[in-house]
Parts: structure tokens; sequence; C-alpha cells
């Protein structure tokens, strides 16, 4: 093929795919890295889980910390845990106080923080470090990844943030800023493959600064390199960057999640929850007490209300959220009733004889089919 031609192929490739891979050799790598590294060194941001030990900004890695940190993480923004880590970390100071805290104190200390399941999954990480490593976080891939709750992102964070050792890291932000510095992307919800950012990613980070790095493109992404409007003017990568100024906004299809009455689930999951934490552990609260918190505004109660209650309710008791029982004195009351209507020749009014003949009676039938007929709690 003549020069012309195969430039002319070229380009009718670009065009057509609109992605350009950038050069990338290893004095590119090197640039990134001195940029990246240079822009961290002034303006990282400060969290509590992210101590420093000297005017350089060496970090004292603390893992409990860190552990706490990155699994509220995982589905909270960082300015929410800025605000509520202090006082989880002051109500469990340490792995150990963690391990030993029961389902209602943990979802309680969790409040504002969301996805109450991962609260639990964390207490179990805890007991599971107590139990198999003497109170003492892993520091290696494999251990970490074999606790309870902990997956491939958070355990190599936990190596490389607590630990200081090298690994290759990728979230979502990291995995949007290295799509978009490395190839020339049309949209902001354009990303590369990824394998190919599992590559990218094992190959650019700078051996021996994997926490410095991994944290600093974490930053650039949640500051700059945002998902739906990137700030390319501001971001200290534009002269690097393959897709700088080139991103055309575009609204992301949302996910699908089940929704009730025009809201998602997991919001009527936060407000049961949020209602039975003002519940003494010693106490118990009435379906009937909820169904009507919740539906306040209405007047009448209906079916598909209370089968769509119960529904969620006992998916939080498989869950080890709530816990559930039938409620004992509406199930008296309702022996009372039924067993009276069986025995003509009691006339106590008490209903102490129909009780006692109750085990000679007909079973009353089980009725925990209502919520009405349940009482519940956070889970002891
Ligand atoms: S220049 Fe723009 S697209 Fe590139 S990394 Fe920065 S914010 Fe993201």
């Amino acid at each position: 093929m003549k020069a012309s031609t195969k430039a002319t192929a070229e380009r009718i490739t670009k065009k057509a795919t609109k992605r350009v891979t950038k050069r990338i050799d290893s004095t590119w790598e090197k640039e990134l890295q001195g940029l990246i590294l240079e822009w961290y060194e002034k303006h990282a941001r400060e969290f509590m889980w992210r101590e420093y030990a000297d005017s350089q900004k060496h970090f004292i890695p603390q893992p409990y910390l860190v552990l706490l940190s990155e699994v509220m993480l995982q589905q909270t923004q960082t300015s929410r845990i800025q605000e509520k880590l202090p006082e989880f970390y002051r109500t469990f100071p340490s792995i150990e106080r963690l391990s030993q805290a029961t389902n209602a104190e943990i979802i309680k200390a969790w409040e504002g923080l969301g996805y109450n399941s991962r609260a639990l999954r964390l207490r179990d990480c805890a007991k599971a470090v107590v139990e198999r490593f003497s109170g003492v976080i892993p520091s290696e891939y494999e251990e970490l990844l074999s606790l309870p709750g902990i997956g491939t992102y958070t355990a190599s964070a936990l190596v490389a943030f607590a630990f200081h050792k090298d690994i290759a890291i990728v979230d979502v932000n990291i995995r949007r800023v290295y799509s978009r510095i490395s190839s020339q992307l049309d949209t902001t919800a354009d990303a590369m493959p990824e394998a190919d950012c599992t590559a990218f990613a094992e190959r650019i980070y700078p051996r021996g600064k994997a926490s410095a790095w991994h944290q600093a493109v974490m930053d650039i992404g949640a500051l700059f390199c945002t998902a739906r409007a990137p700030k390319c003017s501001l971001c200290p990568l534009q002269g690097m960057c393959a897709s700088a100024h080139q991103l055309r906004e575009v609204e992301r299809v949302k996910k699908q999640e089940p929704t009730f009455e025009g809201k998602p689930n997991r919001i009527w999951r936060g407000r049961i929850v949020q209602i039975l934490r003002g519940v003494e552990a010693s106490e118990w609260y009435s379906g009937e007490q909820l169904y009507n918190q919740l539906f306040s505004a209405s007047l009448f109660t209906t079916t598909p209300r209370e089968q769509w209650l119960l529904e969620i309710l006992r998916t939080l008791e498989r869950e080890a959220i709530v816990e559930i029982q039938p409620d004992n004195r509406q199930r008296a009351s309702q022996m009372i009733e039924h067993n009276r209507a069986q025995t003509p020749f009691s006339e106590d009014t008490s209903g102490k004889d129909a009780l006692q003949a109750a085990s000679f009676l007909t079973p009353l039938p089980q009725k925990d089919d209502s919520v009405f007929s349940l009482v519940l709690r956070l889970a002891s």
C-alpha cells in the first residue's frame, strides 16, 4: 500500500472508531509518573485515614483505619465518611472491640453510611482477623482476600495504603482516569476494556510508590476527571491526556433497581432500619406501628403494601439485620377470641379457661403471613 493510501486508511479507521490511542512509551510513562507524584506532594487531600509522619508527607500506615475507610468507601461518598468515621472509630477503637459488636450495635453505629449488610460483613471480617490472625490485619493480598467482605479491590487497597507494598489497584475512579489519559475517547460514558485497563494499571504505577500513586490518581479522578463533567481546564494532566477537552457529556443509563410506590426499595429499607435504630435492645416494635410510620399519609391499608412490606422484612431477616417474631400479645388475644367461640361452657371473662382449653382445641391458624401479626427489632 502506498504511503498516502495507508495514511488515508488510518484516518478513516480513526474516524470510524473515534478512538486514538496515545503513544505510550517509557518516556511518556516516566513523565506522567513525575507529574502525578509532584501534584500529589502539594495537593493531596487530607483524610483521617491518611495520617502523615513528617513534612514530606510520608504516610504512617494505620491498617485498622484503612480497613474501616475502605469498607465505608465501597458505596458511600468520601465527604460522608469524613463526617462519620471519627464517631465510628470512637465507638470501635480497635479490631478486637469491633469483633465483639452485636448486629444491632454495629447497625446503629453505621447510621448514615447506607447498605447495612456491609457493617455486618465488616464485623465478621474483624472476627476473622481476631480468630485467625491474632488480631493483626494481614498484609498479604491472598490472606486479605480470604477475609469476609474483602474483595479484590479492598485487598489491594489495603496492601498498598496500609502496608505500602507494591500492587496495582483499579477502582472506578482509576479506571476512568486511565481510560481517558491513554486513549482519545468520545464521550464521558466511554472506558477502556477491563483487560486493557488491568494491563495498563500493572505497567504504569511507579514501583515503591504504589500508595502515593494510587491515592493521587483517585484524587485526580474525584477532583477533576469526574464521571459526568470532567474539569479538563483545571486538571494537572491536561497536557498529557489524550481525551483532554474532547469528551462529550452524555447521560448515563441509570441502573434499574426494584422500586415500590415510586421509591427504590433501598430507600425503604433504609427507613425501616432507621426506625428500628430508635428501639431499645430489650424492646420490640410492632409490624402495625412500622406500617403506620411508613405509610403515615394514608388512611387505609392495602394488601399489596402489606405483602411488599412483609417481603422486605423477610429479606432483612435473612440478611441478619432484623429479628422478627410473631406478636405474642396479639396471638394471645386472638387465641382467647378463637377459643371462646369454641368453648360454650366457659363463662370466664378473663379468657383464662379458654387459654387452658386451647391445648384440646384446634390450633389457632398461623398468621405470620401478615405484617400486623409480627413484632421486630434490629437483630441482636
Ligand atoms: S484532562 Fe480531562 S479527561 Fe484528561 S484526565 Fe484531566 S479531567 Fe480527565
